[in-house]
């Protein structure tokens, strides 16, 4: 064997031996954040899920579903819209995610008085919205990084339950469509608010006035299909004038 074909096996496997390296690390930070997550009393929770609402300056116009430790027996996938949405057409109403060859996303008449997805209760959590500095629009702040660094308590309260990575922890209970402390938006469950898209943007449009529809729910497939659709994000667009014209899409990694 020359030197150099040597050389070049020393060299690939110091590369293979970094990466399970890295990966080793990841995982077990993973697993520490879940851990963490996962002794979060319902009081724990709501004193954060309660401080992540009040770093918003401006009234929200949209919720995330949040990570509990609570258990259903509800087998359906139903997510009611809360009541105190302003201009909301779809305040109070519940929407059901149906798997079959496809997924759809409809409104149903059902009692729900909390999102029940595959067996798990989610929490709805404010998306804290703040005046922009230069103009009169105002913008959704999504990343759990900037909640962390708006609040002192905010961060007392994630260290003290899990002291090496407080801002993970916060990723991982408001991303709760993949097992991660990474922060990613088409893995968050959102009502109102805005899309995050998988793909370019497919802005839906309402067929009776020809007006861009509203985002009133997505949702990560992995919270509704135990198989099928983990690669997809699915989304439920309305017209707010038309409140009963509704589309589902779906978009693929
Ligand atoms: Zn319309």
């Amino acid at each position: 064997m020359s030197p150099l074909a040597v050389l070049g096996i020393v060299a690939a496997s110091t590369a293979a031996l970094a990466l399970a390296v890295v990966l080793v690390r990841f995982n077990r930070k993973r697993l520490c954040v879940a851990r963490c997550a996962a002794t979060l009393t319902p009081e724990q929770l709501e004193r954060i899920y309660s401080l992540v609402e009040q770093t918003g300056t401006t009234a929200a116009n949209g919720y995330v579903l949040a990570r509990t430790n609570k258990a259903t027996t509800e087998t359906r996938c139903l997510v009611p819209i809360p009541k105190e949405l302003p201009q909301f057409p779809w305040a109070g109403r519940v929407v059901e995610a149906t798997v079959s060859n496809t997924v759809e996303l409809q409104f149903v008449e059902a009692t729900a008085f909390e999102p029940s997805l595959l067996g798990h209760v989610y929490r709805p959590v404010q998306v804290p919205r703040h005046a922009t500095k230069s103009s009169t629009k105002e913008r959704n702040t999504f990343s759990p990084e900037r909640y962390v660094a708006d609040s002192a308590a905010l961060s007392v309260a994630l260290s003290t339950v899990c002291p090496k990575y407080p801002t993970e922890l916060l990723s991982y209970l408001l991303c709760v469509g993949r097992e991660s402390f990474e922060f990613e938006p088409i893995d968050q469950a959102r009502i109102g608010t805005s899309p995050a898209w998988v793909q370019d943007p497919e802005h839906q449009i309402c067929d009776e006035c020809q007006k861009r529809m509203h985002l009133v729910l997505q949702l990560p497939g992995t919270l509704i299909s135990r198989k099928a659709f983990h690669r997809g994000t699915f989304y439920l667009f309305g017209c707010v004038t038309h409140p009963d014209r509704t589309k589902t899409l779906g978009q693929f990694t």
